[in-house]
């Protein structure tokens, strides 16, 4: 689950960690007043969606010559103007697809005076089984880009859980962000800070892009971005509060209601599979034949007739969907419940595209006879190869 850049450094505010004062509007009318509260003389006006590169991002209303999503101000006249200008309009940027995500929210913030822009990110190294800093003196910009031509001004840090933050890690730290003087000593408060943080939240990323070195010599969070462990929510009802749905895709906020693993996709094949790694097999068959899958499903294990048929619903529900793909293994699951799931399903909502059903495993005769019975327009396929072709070719 992510959250918007104020909520996140309201959090990390908490914990105590040197964010600029700022507040979120959703009207205009509510900038002045919003402005009114910070000391000046610079303001910034920040766009808040989930999605990062704002600062480099255009609104799609506004022409190739319009400001980004992040704008200084130098004025409180200034900032209602900008204001004026972005919300309700859409902002496209490197992370939002083309369609780009509608700006709803504007966080007014106390503008900084900058001396450098740093890279810091915590996040769960997998190869080491640890949480780890990530940190380069390359920050503010697109770190991809810095990781891609020069890997070796990213620097790693992974922390052990038992000792939590040494002294010698914050060393490394510092040196390799090269703070010195009270940017080194705000670094030694901060990074245990970001760290607790980090795990007491059950995060799976933070990232501070960029983490300043104020001219005055301190350090500030100037960006944030949070995910936090979706299998850890439920016992962390403060952050299920800042959840805003509006940011999320309204098929898998439906998919989450049944507990179906759904992740919306580009393509126009929906598929519904159980298990992972079944489900991911089906994509890859789908690109190998040239198309792409709308959407990942897993509807697991242990699904009813009542899961298989809001699953159905969902995929059909996706204009998007040329054509469906029902890839099912019998094992726990049975193919007969299948079936019945999608016949109902079918009589429910009608099937407007090609459906090819391939069932293997635990009944799937009783799977197959009720399919066969339904009348309805169903293309059975024998494997996954040939359930593949035959929805590639469906769809044509
Ligand atoms: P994004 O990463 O989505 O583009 P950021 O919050 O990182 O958004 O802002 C982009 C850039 O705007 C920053 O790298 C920084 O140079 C500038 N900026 C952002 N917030 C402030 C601020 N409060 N004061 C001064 N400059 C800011
Ligand atoms: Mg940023």
């Amino acid at each position: 689950m992510n959250i918007h850049e104020y909520q996140a450094k309201e959090l990390l505010k908490g914990f105590g960690a040197p964010v600029a004062e700022g507040v979120a509007i959703t009207e205009v009318s509510q900038a002045e007043a919003a402005a009114r509260q910070l000391p000046g003389p610079l303001y910034v006006v920040k766009s808040q969606i989930h999605a990062g590169g704002r600062g480099k991002g255009k609104f799609t209303e506004l022409g190739p010559d319009a400001k980004g999503g992040v704008r200084l101000a130098k004025t409180i006249d200034e900032v209602v103007a900008n204001v004026r200008d972005m919300l309700g309009n859409t902002l496209v940027t490197k992370q939002t697809g083309d369609a780009g995500k509608q700006v709803n929210r504007l966080y007014i913030e106390d503008g900084a005076d900058i001396d450098r822009e740093l890279y810091l990110s915590l996040l769960v190294d997998r190869a080491v089984g640890r949480v780890a800093f990530v940190v380069s003196t390359e920050g503010g910009m697109d770190i991809e880009a810095v990781a891609e031509a020069t890997p070796e001004k990213i620097i790693n840090v992974a922390i052990d859980p038992e000792a939590g933050v040494t002294s010698a890690d914050v060393a490394k730290l510092n040196e390799a962000l090269q703070l010195t003087g009270q940017a080194a000593s705000d670094g030694e408060t901060l990074f245990p800070i970001l760290y607790k943080a980090f795990t007491e939240k059950d995060m799976s990323l933070l990232e501070i892009n960029p983490l300043i070195v104020m001219t005055d010599g301190r350090l500030r969070v100037l960006d944030a971005k949070v995910s936090f462990d979706g299998n850890a929510l439920f016992r962390h009802d403060d952050v299920k509060a800042l959840r805003d749905e509006s940011e999320e895709d309204a098929k898998e906020i439906e998919a989450s209601k049944y507990d179906l693993a759904y992740v919306a996709l580009d393509g126009d094949i929906g598929c519904m599979v159980n298990g992972a790694g079944l489900a991911m097999a089906t994509m890859d068959i789908i690109k190998l034949y040239g198309k792409e899958p709308a959407n990942f499903l897993d509807v697991g294990g242990g699904a009813n007739k009542e899961k298989v048929t809001a699953a159905f619903k969902i995929i059909t529900a996706d204009p998007a969907v040329k054509g469906i793909l029902v890839n099912i293994f019998g094992g726990i699951m049975k193919c007969d419940i299948i079936a019945e799931g999608v016949v109902a399903a079918v009589k429910e909502v009608g099937l407007k595209v090609p459906l090819v059903v391939r069932l293997e495993g635990t009944n799937v005769e009783k799977g197959k006879a009720i399919l066969n019975e339904s009348g309805l327009a169903i293309t059975a396929a024998d494997d996954l190869d040939d359930a593949a072709k035959k929805i590639v070719a469906a769809v044509g």
